[in-house]
């Protein structure tokens, strides 16, 4: 299968020939041509897929301009969860589109709102934007009634950051006939209740398996203390000379923890997590991805949809507080083919944990030992009670009581006000 034999017209394929998309993957094998056909798509497919092309290049192909800048119509919309995401896309879109009449711009939270509108007056036609910008802007004036291509990128994303109310008010704002494009990484009830509302016979796509993590990662997990990780983790960035690593930690606390650790053992790194400013995470990624330094720590919400090419290493420092986040974590290596490692430390703690996720995937995960890091035989059975009681309260929907959290000695576990 070519790009050329889905459709894709000139000025992309020439665009696509220099990111090196040699062949198309197989998501975009599936969407392109009925993003083409004007059909409206619920597809399932995990960062790393290629799915930001999937939606991009038909996108881009039928919105391509004729008209002078003066005369140009707000025709593309895409929502993105997260700031960092949204900076991706339209990274990935103004590659795209470097041989077409477009202009794309991106409207997100924490930056200057006058100086977008200033932007979207000059005249756009596609934006890339959070949910709630994008309410802001229209309260401001924004015209939505040209729209022509809604996409929801990382749905699943949004509605478990709490953006179904911003969702909801902005799909009536668009016109009754409009292509919608929802994308998701899992295929969640929540997401399934929004696609009813929003999408009008759509065509659903897979990329892969339901839930299941991408084939070329090798996915391995440390059995260790949990005051010894922050040792093993520099022990292996170190020892095995990782030139690039991502490393997820479940809190900000602990992600600023880490990063201290990891200093006093010499290893240059990064952080970004929800307390970061939006210009701060956007330079210490550029920072990471030209080399400046090799070890990028981050939590969950800052981390999603953040492209890193060619990452070879996944470290999951902490298991998430939601086994989904495990196969968006891991999703951040072995990209579009390319070979990956996650690894992940596991402490007594997550040991509940981590069956949840081996669940979810549908497959058991390689548990091995680092010498000289090996768990302490002795650690009191009582710590692996007090973990079960939580777990048991978490299934019920429960929280653990107080007294619970004073039964328990690791301190990381008491901070759960996720990054
Ligand atoms: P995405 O899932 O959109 O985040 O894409 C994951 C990574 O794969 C990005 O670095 C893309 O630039 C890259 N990519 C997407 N499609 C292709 C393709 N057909 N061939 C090679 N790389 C691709």
């Amino acid at each position: 299968m070519s790009f050329e034999k889905l459709g894709v017209m000139k000025p992309l394929l020439s665009a696509i020939k220099e990111l090196d998309y040699e062949y198309p993957t197989t998501i975009q094998i599936r969407a392109i041509p009925l993003v083409l056909a004007k059909q409206d798509v619920f597809a399932t497919a995990q960062t790393g897929t290629g799915k930001t092309a999937a939606f991009g290049l038909p996108m881009l192909q039928r919105l391509r301009n004729t008209s002078a800048d003066e005369n140009r119509l707000l025709r593309g919309i895409i929502l993105s969860p997260t700031r960092e995401l949204a900076l991706q896309i339209h990274e990935d879109l103004t590659h795209f589109a470097k041989n077409m009449k477009l202009n794309i711009a991106v409207l997100v939270g924490g930056k200057d709102i006058e100086y977008q509108q200033r932007i979207l007056k000059e005249g756009v036609d596609i934006v890339i934007a959070t949910p709630g910008r994008l309410i802001e802007h229209y309260e401001k004036g924004l015209d939505l009634s040209n729209v022509e291509i809604f996409v929801l990128d990382e749905a699943d994303r949004m509605l478990d950051m709490g953006f179904v109310k911003e969702i909801r008010k902005t799909h009536p704002l668009l016109p009754k006939r409009h292509q919608t494009l929802l994308f998701s990484a899992t295929y969640s009830d929540k997401v399934r209740k929004l696609s009813k509302l929003i999408l009008n016979k759509p065509q659903f796509v897979e990329s892969s398996k339901k839930n299941s993590t991408v084939d070329t990662i090798n996915q391995i997990a440390y059995m260790v203390d949990t005051d010894r990780k922050a040792a093993l983790c520099a022990y292996l960035i170190g020892s095995r000379n990782f030139r690039q690593v991502l490393v997820f930690t479940k809190t900000k606390k602990s992600a600023d923890e880490l990063v201290q650790e990891l200093k006093k053992d010499g290893l240059k790194c990064g952080v970004i997590h929800g307390d970061k400013t939006q210009a701060n995470r956007t330079k210490t990624l550029s920072q990471f991805k030209e080399g400046d330094f090799k070890v990028l720590v981050a939590t969950d919400i800052a981390s999603r949809g953040l492209d890193i090419e060619h990452l070879p290493y996944v470290i999951n420092y902490e298991l998430p507080g939601i086994p989904e986040d495990y196969v968006h974590r891991v999703g951040r290596t072995g990209r579009a083919g390319r070979k990956g490692e996650a690894i992940s430390l596991l402490d007594i703690y997550d040991k509940y944990d981590i069956k949840d996720i081996e669940r979810l995937i549908g497959q058991k995960i390689l548990k091995e030992v680092v010498e000289g890091f090996e768990p302490d035989p002795n650690i009191r059975r009582k710590d692996v009670e007090d973990v079960k009681i939580k777990s048991e309260h978490k299934k019920e929907g429960k929280k653990p009581t107080k007294k619970h959290y004073k039964k328990t000695t690791n301190k990381h576990r008491r901070v759960t006000k996720r990054g």
